[in-house]
C-alpha cells in the first residue's frame, strides 16, 4: 500500500519504517529540514533499539523515503497518517494546532488534485475525543466529500520508546476507530501482517478509539502513582515495597507489570495524556478526581530525591558535587522529555549544587536542555570522580551490576540515592555505603 507519514518523530519514524518492512511504500514527511537531511543521509535522529537495522534495509530497498514536501507525500499515498505532536496547551488540554493545521493543508492539496482518489486520513497522534470529527470538518470545509473522497480514522499508537520497534511489529492489539466499513477493511489489510500470531485488531467507533488511548495511558500512570504511595507508606511503617510488589503481583487480577516504585513517570506521553484526560473531564463537567491525585503524587515523587540529597547535607548543597546516572526518562531511549532526572537536576542546581551527568544515550539530548549548566561524563565511572553523592535516576542495565568497590573509591563519600531500587540494601550496607532507595528500609 502507498503510505504517507506526516511527522517523522519517535512514532512516525518507527511506524513508517515498520510499515515499509511489510512491503508498503512509505514517504515520511517532516517540517524539520535538518532531520529530513539526516534521514536522507542514512542517519537516525533518535536512538531506538533495532531501528537502524530496519531503517537501513528499507531505505536501501527504496520502500522508505523522506521529504519536507507535504505535497509529495499526499500525492503518493492512499493512506495518510498524522503522527504529529499534541503537546499540552496552557490549560493542560492537548494542543491540536499541529494536527488540524496539517489536516487543512492536506485537504487543500487533495481538493486541488485532478483525480478523485479515495484517501484515508489516519490519526496516530494521541488526541482528545472528538478530534476525528474535527479533522473530518476540516476536510469537508475544503469541499471534500466524506465516504467518497476520504474517511478519517483514529488509530492510536501504543508503542513504548525503548522497545518501539518490537511493539510496533508485534502489537498486543491494534485499535482502529472508524464508522466506515471501507476504511475498516483497508486498515485491517494494512495491519494483518503485524498480528499473525493472533493478537486482535479491535475495530470500534472513532470516539471510543480516541478514549482507549487515554484510558490505557491513564491506568498505567495510576498504577505507578499508586505504587509510589505504597512505597512512601512502606518507608514509614518499615515494610519493603519490592516484597509487597512480589506478593501482590502473583494475583492474576493484578498482574506483574507497572508495579515498580520509583521517582515518578516522565516521557512525552503519560504526564501530558493524564493531564489532557483530566481536562476533558473538566470540559464536560466531570471532575476526574483520581487523575488529579495521580499527577500530584507524581509531581511529589519526582522531587523526592533532590529533597533527600539536600536534607542529607542539612539543607546546604552549595559547592557539593552530585553525580547523576541516567538522564533519559527511561532506559533504552535518548528521550529526555519530562524526565524525572531533569526535574532533580533543576532542583539541585537551584539549591547551589554542581551536577555531573552520565547516560549511555541521552547526553546530547540533555545538553540541548542544560547546556553548560552541568558537566557531562564520558563514562559512568568517571562521573563519580570527586562527587559527594551518586543519584540513580534511570535503570539502564549497565547500572545494575557496577564494580561497587570502584564506585565507593571514586566517590568523595560513599553515598548513593537510588531512585530505581537497582541495588540490594543489605549488600550496600555490607560494602560500607550510605544507601537510600525508594520504599525499602535503609540499613545503617
Ligand atoms: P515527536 O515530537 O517525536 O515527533 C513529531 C514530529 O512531527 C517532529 O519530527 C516534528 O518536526 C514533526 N512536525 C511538526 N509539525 C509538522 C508538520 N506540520 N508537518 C510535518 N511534520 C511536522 O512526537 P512523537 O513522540 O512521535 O509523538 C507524536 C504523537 O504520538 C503524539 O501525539 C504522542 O502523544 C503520540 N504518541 C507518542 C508515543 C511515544 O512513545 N513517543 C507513543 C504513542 C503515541
Amino acid at each position: 500500500m502507498n503510505i504517507a507519514m506526516i511527522g517523522t518523530g519517535y512514532v512516525g519514524l518507527v511506524s513508517g519504517t515498520c510499515f515499509a518492512e511489510m512491503g508498503n511504500r512509505v514517504v515520511c514527511v517532516d517540517i524539520d529540514e535538518n532531520k529530513v537531511d539526516q534521514l536522507k543521509n542514512g542517519q537516525l535522529p533518535i536512538y531506538e533499539p533495532d531501528l537502524e537495522h530496519y531503517f537501513s534495509r528499507n531505505t536501501s530497498e527504496g520502500r522508505l523515503t523522506f521529504t519536507t514536501d507535504l505535497a509529495e507525500g499526499v500525492a503518493h499515498a492512499e493512506l495518510i497518517f498524522l503522527a504529529l505532536p499534541t503537546p499540552p496547551g496552557e490549560d493542560g488540554s492537548a494542543d491540536l494546532s499541529y494536527v488540524l493545521n496539517a489536516a487543512g493543508e492536506i485537504a487543500d492539496l487533495i481538493a486541488n488534485e485532478d483525480d478523485d482518489r479515495y484517501r484515508l486520513i489516519i490519526n496516530k497522534s494521541t488526541v482528545p475525543v472528538g478530534t476525528a470529527d474535527r479533522v473530518q470538518n476540516v476536510m469537508e470545509e475544503a469541499g471534500l466529500q466524506a465516504g467518497e473522497q476520504f474517511d478519517v480514522v483514529s488509530n492510536p499508537e501504543f508503542l513504548r520508546e525503548g522497545v518501539a520497534v518490537d511493539d510496533f511489529l508485534k502489537p498486543d492489539r491494534v485499535v482502529i476507530g472508524t464508522s466506515s466499513e471501507k476504511a475498516a477493511n483497508m486498515m485491517t489489510r494494512l495491519y494483518e501482517p503485524f498480528v499473525r500470531q493472533g493478537n486482535p485488531i479491535v475495530v470500534v467507533d472513532e470516539r471510543s478509539a480516541e478514549m482507549i488511548k487515554y484510558a490505557a495511558n491513564s491506568i498505567l500512570a495510576t498504577r505507578i502513582s499508586f505504587m509510589n504511595e505504597i512505597a512512601n507508606l512502606c518507608e514509614k511503617v518499615g515494610a519493603n515495597v519490592d516484597k509487597v510488589r512480589l506478593g501482590i503481583s502473583k494475583d492474576h487480577r493484578i498482574g506483574r507489570h507497572f508495579l515498580y516504585a520509583g521517582i515518578g513517570f516522565g516521557g512525552s506521553c503519560f504526564p501530558k495524556d493524564v493531564q489532557a484526560l483530566h481536562r476533558t473531564g473538566r470540559q464536560n463537567d466531570y471532575n476526574f478526581k483520581i487523575l488529579d491525585s495521580v499527577l500530584k503524587v507524581n509531581d511529589q515523587q519526582r522531587e523526592l530525591l533532590a529533597e533527600r540529597v539536600i536534607d542529607y547535607f542539612d539543607g546546604d548543597v552549595s559547592g557539593k558535587k552530585v553525580a547523576i546516572w541516567g538522564l533519559s526518562f527511561k532506559p533504552n531511549t535518548d528521550d529526555i522529555r519530562e524526565a524525572p532526572s531533569h526535574i532533580i537536576i533543576r532542583a539541585l542546581l537551584d539549591a547551589g549544587a554542581e551536577v555531573v551527568g552520565y547516560d549511555p544515550e541521552a547526553i546530547e539530548t540533555t545538553r540541548r536542555v542544560f547546556g553548560d549548566a552541568i558537566d557531562y561524563a564520558d563514562d559512568m565511572y568517571s562521573a563519580l570522580d570527586g562527587a559527594d553523592v551518586l543519584v540513580i535516576c534511570t535503570e539502564w542495565n549497565a547500572f545494575r551490576r557496577p564494580d561497587l568497590a570502584d564506585v565507593r573509591d571514586r566517590l568523595a563519600e560513599p553515598v548513593i540515592f537510588d531512585g530505581r531500587n537497582v541495588f540490594d540494601p543489605k549488600r550496600m550496607a555490607e560494602m560500607g555505603f550510605i544507601y537510600s532507595s525508594i520504599g525499602r528500609p535503609s540499613l545503617p
